[in-house]
This record gives C-alpha cells, sequence and structure tokens, in this order.
C-alpha cells in the first residue's frame, strides 16, 4: 500500500482497481489509514498552514420539492417541519456574521420552489453591496442555467452542488423521482462555464454504495477538478425511506477525504458538520486527514432544529457561530487556528 500512497503523493494518477485496493485496506487495517493522513495532513500543511477557513453557513429554507431518499428535508417527509428566512432575517445573520468576523457566507437550502431568480439575485446584491469583500457561496440545487448565471452576475462567487453518487444506478436508487445523474453534472458543468468556483461531493456509506462506487466518485472529483470537495458520513433520519440504515463508517470517510487530499492538493475541503455529528471528535479528525474548512451554523437559532437533513446535527457550540472561541481553543488542541480570511481558491 506504502507505493500506492507514494504514487498519489508525487501526483500520479491511480487506476480504479488501485484505488479501491487502497480504500479497503485503508478503512480496514489502522497501518494504512495513518500514512494515508499523515500524508493528506502534510500536503494541506504545505497549502494551507494550519490555519482553516471558517464559512457562515445560512440556511434559507427548509422547504424542498426534491426527494432524496436520505435527507429529512425531503418533499415527503410529512413530520419535517418548515420555515423560510425572510430577506431581512438572512440580511441580520449576515451582519451578526460580519461583525464575528466571517468573510464567506453560504446560503444553502432546501430546493424551494419560491425561491425565484428575482428573489434571490435582490438578496444576493444586497448582501454584495453592503459586504463588498465576501465571498457569497450558494447551495440550493439543481436550477437552471440561466438562473446560475444571473445569480453569478448579481455577485456570488462559488456553489456547492454535491454530485452524490456518480454510478448511474446507485444515484438513481436514491433519487427515484430525480432527474438522474447526467443532469446533475449538466448543472456543475453549467455552474463550471458560469464561473463559480464548484463544490461536488458524497456521502460515505449510503444504502447500496460500495468501494467501487467511491472510487466512481473519486475519478469523477479528478476528472472535474472542482474547487471543493464536502465528503461526510450519512446519518439516518428516522422520517426518510433509509431511517433504519447504519450511519457510515468513520475510517472510510477519514481515508476518502485523505485521498482527496492527495489528488487536489488546492481543493478546499470542509471537515463536515455530518463528521462533527457522527462522533465528538469528528471535526478534529477530519482536519487530521486534510480537511481545512469549517462551516460554523449562522442560521437564526429559532431556526436550525428544523433544518434538520439528518438527526442529532450539530448547529450548536463548536458548530455554531457564536461559538468560535471554542473552535479556536478546540482547534489549538491540535496546533491549529482559525484563518479569517476569505480563503478562495488559489489559482496559481
Ligand atoms: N438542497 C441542496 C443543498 C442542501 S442539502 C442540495 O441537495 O444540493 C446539502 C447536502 O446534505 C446534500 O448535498 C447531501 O449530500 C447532504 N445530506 C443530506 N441528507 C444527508 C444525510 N442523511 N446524511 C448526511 N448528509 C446528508
Ligand atoms: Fe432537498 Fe437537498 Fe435534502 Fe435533496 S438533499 S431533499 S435536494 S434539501
Amino acid at each position: 500500500m506504502k507505493d500506492l500512497v507514494e504514487q498519489l503523493v508525487k501526483g500520479d494518477r491511480l487506476n480504479a482497481s488501485d484505488l479501491g485496493q487502497l480504500l479497503r485496506c485503508a478503512a480496514q487495517d489502522s497501518a494504512v489509514l495513518q500514512l494515508l493522513r499523515d500524508n493528506a495532513v502534510r500536503t494541506a500543511r504545505q497549502q494551507f498552514g494550519l490555519g482553516i477557513y471558517i464559512r457562515g453557513l445560512i440556511e434559507l429554507s427548509s422547504f424542498c420539492r426534491s426527494n432524496c431518499l436520505y435527507c429529512g428535508l425531503r418533499r415527503d417527509n410529512r413530520s419535517a417541519e418548515r420555515y423560510r428566512l425572510t430577506q431581512e432575517e438572512v440580511l441580520q445573520c449576515c451582519k451578526e456574521g460580519y461583525n464575528l468576523g466571517f468573510r464567506t457566507f453560504v446560503l444553502q437550502g432546501g430546493e424551494d420552489g419560491t425561491h425565484s431568480d428575482e428573489w434571490l439575485e435582490m438578496l444576493i446584491c444586497q448582501m454584495r453591496s453592503l459586504y463588498p469583500d465576501v465571498a457569497i457561496t450558494l447551495s440550493l440545487g439543481e436550477r437552471s442555467e440561466a438562473s446560475y448565471i444571473r445569480l453569478k452576475r448579481a455577485g456570488a462567487n462559488r456553489y456547492l452542488l454535491r454530485h452524490e453518487a456518480a454510478n448511474k444506478e446507485l444515484y438513481a436508487s436514491l433519487h427515484p423521482d430525480g432527474k438522474g445523474i447526467e443532469h446533475r453534472l449538466a448543472c456543475a458543468e453549467a455552474l463550471q462555464r458560469a464561473g463559480y468556483q464548484l463544490g461536488l461531493g458524497m456521502m460515505i456509506g449510503v444504502k447500496g454504495q460500495t468501494i467501487e462506487h467511491l472510487v466512481e466518485d473519486l475519478l469523477l472529483i479528478e476528472r472535474m477538478q472542482p474547487q471543493m470537495v464536502g465528503i461526510g458520513p450519512f446519518l439516518p433520519h428516522k422520517s426518510t425511506p433509509l431511517g433504519t440504515e447504519p450511519a457510515g463508517d468513520l475510517n472510510l470517510t477519514l481515508a476518502t477525504i485523505a485521498i482527496v487530499r492527495l489528488m487536489l492538493p488546492k481543493a478546499l475541503i470542509p471537515s463536515t458538520t455530518a463528521l462533527a455529528s457522527l462522533t465528538p471528535r469528528g471535526r478534529l479528525e477530519g482536519i487530521l486527514s486534510g480537511a481545512n474548512v469549517v462551516m460554523p451554523n449562522l442560521s437564526p437559532s429559532d431556526v436550525r432544529a428544523k433544518y434538520a437533513i439528518y438527526e442529532n446535527k450539530a448547529s450548536w457550540g463548536k458548530e455554531a457561530a457564536e461559538g468560535l472561541s471554542a473552535l479556536e481553543e478546540e482547534l489549538s488542541t491540535i496546533g491549529y487556528h482559525i484563518d479569517w480570511s476569505r480563503g478562495d481558491y488559489n489559482i496559481d
């Protein structure tokens, strides 16, 4: 396995069978996992030092017309509590976030049919004029190419659209009434054409996912060269069809993050809220596998519990904007600190 890790470190491409072998070994053999993670951490430190970028996450709406089997916000979950923030509430979050030191705001939400281009354009324009120096990231799912272009012109910079599953059959099984992986990827390509910094990614351990599927995900990520990659464990939500499935495996998640770091040394990789929700040390373990971003929750406190994509989602303490000092303290236990800059993808 050592030579496979060395090849990755050198920037050589691994074929599907080598990637599969590496993932399988790393998930089972702690020495292989440690070797992978040590190299990923070294690569991340060469790129970013000991600084961790922060992004303020604003959860715009829990309404969703989509019906992803794994997600608590899915259309058919009648017990989900739905809310939608007003523009004033979002701008209030930005004000608080800006004062706390955030220089990236992430507007994330379900695919809410009331979020027209006009509505979003107006919101983004206001954010852009009030805070000219921040990065605005969107994570609002699948929209038309014209819509992506319009929101980019209004001032958005980045877009998180996890591909979820590169494998056609797996994607279809998780989104039985969705538009298919071809459409998801067409959206990702439209975002790249529009000039966004793009984020792809997937859950680890979702029902039906095999190591071979994960290899397909890794090869897609290598091919599309996204600027951001979000990877976290699947976590069950009881009011979804996958509610009794087990959560994703920690070690396999860490191994996947480490491989992505070695494949894309400059990528912005969050230590995800799902990882922090899986296990108390999850956030640190992600960073110690090559992640370099955390996304504390900046949503108004009364709506946080309602944005339940999975159960027991961390949105307080170190996962919350108001807990930045606790986060700083936690990072310091492994020698890291918050990097307060905007944290754009470095193109040179
Ligand atoms: N509606 C948008 C953005 C919000 S969902 C979209 O789907 O793109 C953000 C991410 O949460 C999804 O991309 C998915 O990968 C993740 N997610 C949803 N349900 C999850 C679960 N049960 N466990 C872990 N991650 C989940
Ligand atoms: Fe909606 Fe996103 Fe959840 Fe799918 S993952 S149901 S699109 S919020």
